[in-house]
């Protein structure tokens, strides 16, 4: 077993006494970025010079004592749909090769202010749809606990930089499971924040009323870190929430003695493979050692949850991506005599098979005479979805389920499947329909040797509770030791 992973605790405390300096840890990052072939294509882009100017303005500080606060010169990786001005922002798509976006995000506006290293933007499935990450244009990214096998999606790569310890931190986007299943594919932390609790403004919208950004860590008191800095009301997101932000880092440390975790009912054996099964109820025995209790919990219409995602999801994609017509932010296809030739082949070229496939699905259940009996239907059962856990929150303070119900996959296993893939998302896209914060935390190994996941769900703005339940399962297990 290797030494445990330094905290960003410990970063910042090594970073404040002089013991390292910011320029040396963002050097170690890029030069692991750039020597990380083995796992594929990670990064779309990387930010030497300007990562290593901001990590030397991080050490200035620290030398006159003014530190902004512990992620000050700490390096972090970002999913490359989220923009930050003057950098390319793909989205994982050769339509937007060359877009190089004019303004920041919030989140990275936020990162700037607390003084973090932005080292890069990393590879993903083509505008995040996807559960494995092989849907880039860029090329795939591999697991680094078995290099044949996927690192999940649609943020896989993001994923990788902090399993694979090239960065400590990250930042991934999630519609139905883009942070919780790579995390658990990888054996790092996820987390999908409550719907409107981090700012949207500056992410490439993939489906409006799902997405949220979320980071990835080590420990789980990282991921605490992260969410403190990016959370909150911001203008420029109407959907993004008033409420204070819970002082995550300290919520966490309250024990969870006595609390009341709910056990789903509904999920039948059939969704899940039996080492996943098998992990899952290691993992909730060792949370009632902790001194949880667990109740039974039904969530009735769970059951149609995939499906009822995939409807939405493509519904507001072929809205949303509307918008890439090869005259605004794209590359235009050379080959057109007028206007309609332009869009139409612009778009052709563009975009690569799965995005194609959401935007005809979606314009299909969004067509007159097909809305009600697909779309309009979709959003109701949205809605009853939602009912089954707010009941469900009644009885119980946490609900667990595993993140998803197989470990890694090899590459190419799920890709002609399409149907097959998108039942990798039958754990974590209810949440997103649901709009409710959950964390996924590493839960052992397989036999293989790869890692699994717990999925810790909670009630709106709960996330704090979440993260509470993961970080002390986190301490009290091994794997936080192993390093693939
Ligand atoms: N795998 C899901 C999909 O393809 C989730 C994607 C995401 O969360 N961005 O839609």
């Amino acid at each position: 077993m290797d030494k445990a992973r330094p905290s960003i605790k410990d970063l910042h405390a090594r970073l404040s006494q002089g013991e390292t300096k910011s320029v040396d840890l963002t050097q170690q990052s890029l030069d692991h970025a750039k020597n990380s072939d083995s796992l594929g294509t990670l990064f779309l882009s990387l930010r030497e010079g300007r990562a290593m100017a901001a990590a030397e303005a991080a050490d200035q500080r620290a030398k006159q004592g003014k530190r902004l606060g512990p992620l000050d010169g700490i390096p972090i990786a970002i999913k490359d749909n989220i923009v930050m001005k003057d950098e390319v922002a793909t989205c994982g798509s050769q339509f937007l090769r060359d877009y190089v976006s004019p303004y920041d995000s919030h989140v990275v506006g936020k990162l700037k202010e607390a003084g973090a290293v932005i080292i890069g933007k990393t590879n993903l499935d083509e505008f995040a749809m996807g559960s494995s990450n092989e849907h880039s244009a860029y090329g795939v990214v591999r697991n680094p606990w078995d290099r044949d096998r996927v690192p999940g999606g649609s943020s896989g790569a993001s994923a990788v930089c902090v399993a694979a310890g090239i960065a400590p931190l990250s930042l991934g986007s999630e519609t139905g499971g883009s942070v919780r299943q790579p995390a658990s594919f990888c054996g790092v932390v996820g987390v999908k924040p409550t719907y409107g609790r981090v700012s949207r403004y500056g992410l490439v919208a993939f489906a409006s009323s799902l997405d949220q950004i979320g980071p990835f860590s080590w420990w789980v008191e990282d991921a605490a870190l992260l969410l403190q800095v990016i959370a909150g009301r911001d203008e420029r997101d109407s959907t993004s929430a008033a409420q204070a932000v819970d002082d995550y880092p300290q919520t966490i440390q309250k024990p969870i003695d006595g609390l009341r975790v709910g056990l789903v009912r509904d999920f039948t054996a059939t969704d899940l493979d039996a080492a996943a099964e098998k992990n899952f109820s290691t993992a909730v025995e060792a949370i009632r050692g902790l001194g949880a209790k667990t109740v039974e919990v039904s969530l009735p219409h769970l059951k149609y949850a995939v499906g009822c995602y995939y409807v939405i999801n493509s519904a507001e994609a072929s809205a949303n991506l509307a918008r890439f017509d090869g005259v605004r932010y794209t590359s235009r296809s050379k080959d057109h005599g007028n206007l309609k030739d332009l869009f139409v082949n612009s778009r052709t070229q563009g975009f690569g098979v799965e995005v194609k496939r959401r935007i005809m699905l979606g314009t299909y259940v969004l067509s007159a005479g097909y809305y009600d009996a697909y779309y309009g239907k979709a959003c109701k059962i949205r809605h009853l979805i939602r009912e089954d856990f707010i009941k469900a929150f009644a009885k119980c303070d946490v609900i667990l389920t595993p993140t998803s119900p197989c470990e890694a996959f090899p590459l190419g296993a799920k890709l002609e499947n399409p149907l097959q893939m998108y039942l990798s998302d039958v754990f974590t896209a209810s949440i997103n329909l649901a709009g409710l914060p959950a964390v996924s935390v590493p839960s052992g190994f397989s036999e293989q040797g790869l890692p699994f996941g717990l999925q810790i769900i909670a009630p709106d703005f709960a996330e704090g509770r979440a993260l509470g339940v993961a970080h002390h399962y986190q301490q009290s297990t091994d794997w936080k030791d192993m390093r693939p």
